[in-house]
């Protein structure tokens, strides 16, 4: 039962009510009408609403450009270091974080693994994870963490005196995705971990995701393997040049027509999702 002055009771709000999404755990994050422009001119996304519940896993989908990464940033408080500016609000566990710094939201309990990855190429992979800890005091618990990712990534473990440069990709992404787990978040930020990856490795990508969702960490992932992404989420949210077109239970939107003919390969007058993501950022939009 939601109570009035629920966020989820407003009308603007992409809420649980208009899409049947029938959890009513309490929102760990609140995206609500957030519009971004980047260097004072171009507006990237337009009164972006989502709402994620505690311990849930939510997709964002869209095609190259929708405004994917640029939500992500605005999540994490990265979007002044791209020459972005917020206007709306976003909430962590109900406090306004919307004005706080990328730092203070990592210490708030939000981790980010960017697209590519961006792991240290030159340092070892046990010094890779370290570096996720750097907002952590308590040492004990830093090991605890270290112990836990190297459970959770063998591949690591055996590898943790390597120099990441010299891994392959799904190493990679799994040793980002480790160091992000070194902050031990309440909240872990994926953009597009399949990327480049091949279909067995993304697979187990997936499952490792899926086992520290199951662990308790909320998870919101930016994908282009929309298929993957929505048979692994409870929630999902379409984006098309900057808005949310189209939201709710990921088992609805896979069984979605519109959803199916432009993000899953369907029969469709639109090219399929996964054909259309060839295309590369311009240097200096890569962080
Ligand atoms: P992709 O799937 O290609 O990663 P996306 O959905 O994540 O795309 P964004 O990376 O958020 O989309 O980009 C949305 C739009 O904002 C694009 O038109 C992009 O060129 C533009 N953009 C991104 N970063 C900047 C920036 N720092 N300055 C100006 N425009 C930017």
């Amino acid at each position: 039962m939601l109570l009035d002055g629920d966020p989820r009771h407003r009308s603007n709000w992409t809420s649980y009510a208009m899409t049947n999404q029938t959890s009513e755990a309490p929102l760990l994050l609140e995206v609500a009408d957030v519009s971004v422009v980047y260097g004072g001119a171009i507006s990237v996304l337009d009164r972006v609403s989502v709402a994620v519940p505690h311990g849930s896993m939510v997709a964002i989908l869209g095609a190259n450009g929708a405004g994917k990464t640029t939500l992500l940033r605005a999540i994490s408080g990265l979007l002044p270091y791209h020459g972005g500016r917020l206007t709306g609000q976003i909430k962590l566990n109900g406090v306004d974080i919307s004005a706080t710094n990328a730092a203070s939201r990592v210490r708030s309990g939000m981790a980010q693994v960017m697209e590519g990855r961006r792991i240290f190429a030159e340092l070892t992979v046990t010094e890779n994870l370290r570096t996720g800890a750097f907002t952590r005091q308590d040492r004990s618990g830093v090991a605890e963490s270290f112990d836990e990712v190297l459970e959770l990534f063998p591949r690591l473990a055996e590898r943790r005196t390597q120099v990441a440069g010299y891994m392959s990709g799904g190493e990679q992404q799994m040793l980002a995705i480790g160091r992000a787990l070194m902050a031990k978040p309440k909240l872990l930020l994926l953009d597009e971990p399949s990327l480049g990856l091949a279909p067995l490795i993304v697979e187990q990508i997936f499952g490792i995701i899926k086992t520290v969702n199951e662990a308790g960490t909320t998870v919101v992932i930016v994908e282009q393997n929309a298929s993957m992404a929505l048979q692994n989420t409870e929630f999902g949210y379409v984006m098309e040049n900057g808005r949310v077109t189209q939201h709710g239970n990921s088992r609805d939107l896979l069984n979605d027509p519109t959803v199916q003919a432009a993000y899953l390969g369907g029969e469709s007058e639109h090219a399929p999702f996964r054909s259309l993501k060839s295309y590369r950022k311009p240097a200096e939009y890569i962080a």
